[in-house]
């Protein structure tokens, strides 16, 4: 749906305006076509609070939030528990990780409730996170050992690895096409994942844990995306460790280029000690 920028959402009036040159071309395109925005205000949806946020994912809505307040945008956020429906009116949709029993209860709510699959359809943006990644896919091994059906949105399908779990800290080289830095994070999953002809790796591994790291699928890759939905293994929370990531589902959800800058002090040296801790340097 079309509608103005926010009001008073000025970019050159941001808190940084020395820093924010941007040649006239790509500054045109800047803030002109928030076309995903149903109001306002930029819409956070997290799903299950309840179920799939084990792993420290609320730390993705905070740092989600904060990076779109900081840019002078009026946020809302609805954490949706599981037994509430999941409005389709959202522009970023989150999904954590979460244990296995939690998975399966999240996936029946999830595939009862068509509300995530509507949202998508109308360019909703989905961030998923390791078990939220594998009920995004067609189906994963769920606690009592059994194929349990996903929602289908994302051209992946998960087993389970019959190694020991993959735990401990990756480094991945995003799809140049995203324009991310490195992605940090820490994974913590039985699941492995195969990807099909519907998407592309998120990322492919440099740095992981003893099983290769990120999807585990064999090929080196880490998480998927196709169009506006993406998912990943990447815990810690993944947003404060990679706010470019998180600035990249609000360039989506405004449909813009580029965002004013904002700061990073506090990311950076979280993400310098964590790539420290793989042994790569910094
Ligand atoms: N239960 C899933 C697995 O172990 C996902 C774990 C997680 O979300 N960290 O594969």
């Amino acid at each position: 749906m079309s509608m103005p920028p926010p009001p008073g959402y000025d970019p050159r009036q941001q808190q940084h305006p020395q820093q924010y040159q941007q040649p006239p071309q790509q500054q045109q395109q800047q803030y002109g076509r928030p076309s995903r925005m149903s109001d306002s205000s930029l819409r956070l949806v997290w799903i299950y609070p309840d179920l799939l946020s084990t792993y420290g994912d609320r730390g993705n809505a905070l740092v989600l939030e904060r990076r779109a307040r900081q840019r002078g945008l009026a946020v809302s956020r609805i954490d949706v528990r599981s037994d509430q429906p999941v409005p389709t009116s959202g522009d970023i949709y989150l999904i954590g990780g979460g244990e296995d029993r939690p998975q399966r209860l999240a996936a029946e709510r999830l595939r009862q409730d068509s509300g995530l699959a509507r949202a998508v359809d109308n360019g909703a943006i989905v961030f998923s996170v390791c078990a939220g990644y594998q009920i995004l896919g067609h189906e994963f091994i769920n606690d009592l050992g059994q194929r349990e059906p996903g929602l289908g949105l994302l051209d992946v399908w998960s087993t389970r690895g019959e190694g020991a779990r993959s735990v401990g800290d990756v480094l991945a080289e995003p799809d140049p096409r995203l324009g991310l830095p490195t992605l940090t994070g820490f994974e913590n999953h039985q699941g492995v994942t195969h990807l099909g002809q519907g998407v592309s790796p998120l990322a492919t591994v440099t740095a992981g844990g003893p099983h290769g790291g990120g999807n585990g699928d064999g090929n080196g890759t880490e998480g998927a995306w196709r169009d506006t939905v993406f998912g990943t293994y990447l815990h810690g929370p993944v947003l404060a460790r990679n706010p470019a990531v998180a600035d990249l589902l609000i360039k989506l959800a405004l449909d813009v280029n580029a965002l004013p800058p904002a700061d990073t002090t506090w990311y950076d040296a979280l993400r310098a000690e964590r790539i420290a801790a793989t042994g790569q340097p910094a």
